[in-house]
């Protein structure tokens, strides 16, 4: 790709925020953006490096009224040598393409999007926290622009990148949540865009994580949409149950999204001697397993926090209590390397880390 890369005024750089306690999650975001322009004539065109700033959008804009638009989160960390590590960002390119043929966007070449992030984060590098927990997040996506109110895919499309420093997720150590199993909404149906990760699936997320909220609980752990009966997934995570040594999650049934996290947590199960396991689980097994306490743990994975141990489900308005709220071994053992790997402190067996080269 030829980038154009706009330079900037001194005065259009931001101030760094240090303190990465204050961070939070996707609050801040880095000084410039990556954008690309599609066309069916042109096709991939454009690529520019510029100051981050308003999209050119024509109200009649498709994905503003039928939510044509796809994206992606990884993230890049710094380690203590100062080295900047991506994790499996060529796993985050071809589900992004996975994504864009469910909802007939076109395909952006692998290498296209590698580059895109690493260009961008090159320049950007000062956003990069250099403290441990601590990481840029990248949230590369695509969005439909013809100006047509016709329902049909669009011929035009805009890809973006935009990064954000992001603290530790876990500030004051663990802190297992509460999750809200519903049996009134459902996320995503099998042959709908479940296994996508696109902006539809959240916004149909919204009233059941309020009510979520409304009981106390941080997120929703959804079930299966035709009996409510086998448990997905939670939404911006996946969900493992740990029986002893052994890892349960959902095997992916055409509506639970294919988690990268997910996925290294089941690589890399047996280097820790666990044993792991797609298959259905139901949430009856489940509220048996913590009760009767052969489930010892359950924790969700995704990007945003590695692995989050889950101390509590809500369900048909009882609590159900896991490992006494405390985090486990197995969630402990399972974050320690994953996080070990990203930061460059333990050796990465499984050739995940992909660095930037200045
Ligand atoms: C992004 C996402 C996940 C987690 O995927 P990772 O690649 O591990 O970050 C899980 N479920 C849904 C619905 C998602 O959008």
């Amino acid at each position: 790709m030829k980038i154009s890369i706009q330079p900037l005024k001194e005065s259009d750089l931001k101030p760094l925020e240090t303190d990465t306690k204050k961070l939070g999650f996707c609050k801040f975001f880095s000084d410039r953006m990556f954008t690309m322009h599609y066309s069916e004539t042109d096709n991939w065109h454009n690529p520019e490096i510029k100051k981050l700033g308003s999209l050119d959008l024509e109200p009649s804009s498709m994905v503003l009224h039928y939510g044509q638009e796809i994206f992606e989160g990884l993230k890049a960390f710094r380690t203590s040598k100062g080295e900047i590590n991506l994790f499996r960002p060529e796993m985050n390119a071809k589900r992004f393409n996975r994504s864009a043929a469910r909802l007939c966007m076109p395909s952006l070449p692998e290498y296209d999007f590698l580059e895109s992030i690493e260009k961008l984060i090159k320049i950007e590098e000062r956003w990069i926290p250099n403290s441990k927990g601590a990481s840029l997040y990248i949230r590369p996506f695509m969005i439909a622009t013809d100006t047509i109110l016709g329902v049909r895919a669009s011929s035009n499309y805009i890809y973006c990148v935009i990064l954000s420093p992001v603290g530790p997720y876990y500030q004051e150590g663990f802190n297992p949540v509460s999750l809200y199993v519903t049996d009134e909404f459902c996320r995503a149906a099998k042959g709908g865009m479940g296994e996508a990760k696109t902006g539809g699936n959240y916004a149909a997320s919204l009233l059941a994580g309020r009510v979520a909220r409304e009981k106390g609980c941080a997120q929703v752990l959804w079930l299966d949409p035709a009996h409510r009966k086998y448990v997905e997934e939670v939404g911006a995570m996946n969900i493992f149950f740990v029986f002893g040594d052994s890892l349960v999650t959902p095997k992916l049934n055409g509506s639970i999204l294919a988690g990268i996290t997910r996925d290294s947590v089941l690589t890399l199960a047996k280097t820790l001697n666990l044993k792991a396991e797609e298959r259905e689980i139901s949430i009856d097994e489940v509220i048996g397993g913590i009760t009767t306490g052969s489930i010892t743990e359950i924790f969700g994975s995704g990007t945003a926090a590695s692995i989050s141990p889950v101390g509590n489900l809500k369900y048909q308005e009882k609590d159900y209590i896991v490992n006494n709220r405390k985090v486990g071994p197995v969630s402990q053992k399972i974050y320690d390397f994953l996080t070990g790997v990203q930061y460059g402190e333990k050796e990465d067996p499984f050739k995940w880390i992909r660095k930037i080269e200045f």
